[in-house]
């Protein structure tokens, strides 16, 4: 009866945080076995406030190679269309440089399609604040317009944590409330990996970090599918490219200054060669690299120190016997070739030497050569005998 008790009692107190927090109990959809917290849930704990970096000008500049989709120009408008009806022209309106949003006229997005991506945006909330929680300065960056990263005035302005600004909305908190005051500049950089997949099946989520005026504030977030409202979506692959989507939640929020970097197209096969090989792939891999080595060595002129060194290299892929026992050979020469210098002819020589030996080194470091040739005794006495081994 105790412990049902104290249960009850717990219950009411979180009860009385949420009706606090003006948000609803029974909303979003419910916790399942791998989330702990419904939906838009208000018993998740607010992010901590992190007082945001100073606005850097510099690293908000357009890189060379980005593709500007907003610069505060009218012109710019000519990069955006309306979302519904597909393709028409926006009703959002360039205002002192800012691109604003005309409440009620609908999402924007952009011409262009693009998928994995670096991406810049600026936004500022209007002010004076009006409305609470999720009425209060909403706006939202869509990815390839699947996932939703938030835009949201909750400067001052609780809401359920998976709704605040920088949220995965409905999936993920910001690690930070890192957000400047209505009306100031903020800025948002997200890079954005796509999921992917082959035969419609997902074989890497996708993921997304972002930063909220300089603070990181999604750090490789896995994505969960299309974001939505109050309910899950399932994982699926996205399309190689998608626009941009800009929301319209009926608040005249800014942006500014929107420009994207295309990141190295990835893909399912990509993902999987950068896994660990296993022990047969790398073999042959060696094996290979060392074709190609030893390949190279033999264009090099014959019995130079570059060729003999070339060839030693491909001992570092892989311990071919032949090749050893050579290049053994060739040092136990060039040893002998040494010994026969007068002093002056040596002392010409002790670079050369010296990048010989620092190859035998490595070579018997990682037991590639060593004990089983007798040349490397050698030449590091000779090394010694001088004095070059000293630094
Ligand atoms: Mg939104």
């Amino acid at each position: 009866m105790k412990k049902q008790f104290a249960f009850a009692a717990a219950a009411l107190v979180l009860g009385a945080t949420a009706q606090a927090n003006t948000g609803s109990a029974f909303y979003g959809d419910a916790p399942d076995a791998h989330h702990p917290w419904a939906v838009h849930d208000w018993n998740r704990p607010q992010p901590p406030r992190v007082e945001p970096l100073p606005y850097d000008a510099e690293k908000a500049k357009a890189p060379a190679d980005a593709v500007v989709l907003f610069d505060g120009t009218d012109a710019a408008l000519a990069n955006w269309e309306c979302d519904k009806p597909e393709g028409g022209a926006t009703k959002w309106i360039v205002k002192d440089g800012a691109f604003q949003c005309v409440p009620k006229s609908g999402y924007v997005r952009t011409k262009a399609k693009f998928g994995d991506c670096k991406l810049h945006v600026e936004w500022a909330a209007p002010t004076p604040p009006q409305g609470e929680s999720q009425g209060r300065g909403n706006s939202g960056i869509f990815l390839e317009g699947l996932v939703e990263i938030q835009v949201l005035d909750n400067y001052d302005n609780p809401t359920y944590a998976d709704g605040f600004a920088c949220s995965m909305y409905c999936v993920n908190p910001p690690l930070a409330n890192a957000l400047r005051k209505p009306g100031e500049w903020q800025s948002i950089d997200i890079e954005f990996r796509r999921p992917l997949g082959q035969d419609g099946k997902v074989t890497d989520p996708g993921f997304v970090t972002v930063y909220c005026n300089g603070v990181l504030v999604q750090d490789r977030t896995q994505i969960e599918g299309p974001t939505g409202h109050k309910g899950r979506t399932k994982a699926q692959v996205f399309p190689d490219v998608g626009p941009l989507k800009l929301q319209d939640h009926g608040n005249p929020v800014r942006y500014r200054n929107i420009w994207y970097q295309a990141l190295p197209p990835r893909t399912a096969a990509d993902v999987a060669k950068h896994c660990p090989l296993s022990e047969e792939e790398t073999l042959a891999k060696r094996k290979e690299i060392a074709a190609m080595v030893r390949a190279d060595a033999a264009k090099l002129a014959d019995k130079s120190v570059d060729q003999f060194l070339r060839l030693a290299e491909s001992l570092v892929y892989e311990k071919d016997e032949a090749t050893a026992k050579d290049v053994c050979a060739k040092l136990g020469a060039y040893v002998a070739g040494l010994e026969q210098l007068s002093k002056s002819q040596l002392n010409a020589k002790k670079d050369e030497v010296k990048r010989v030996r620092a190859a035998f080194q490595y070579l018997t470091k990682f037991e590639r050569c060593g004990a089983d040739c007798a040349p490397c005794a050698d030449l590091e006495k000779l090394v010694k005998a001088h004095g070059w081994d000293k630094k």
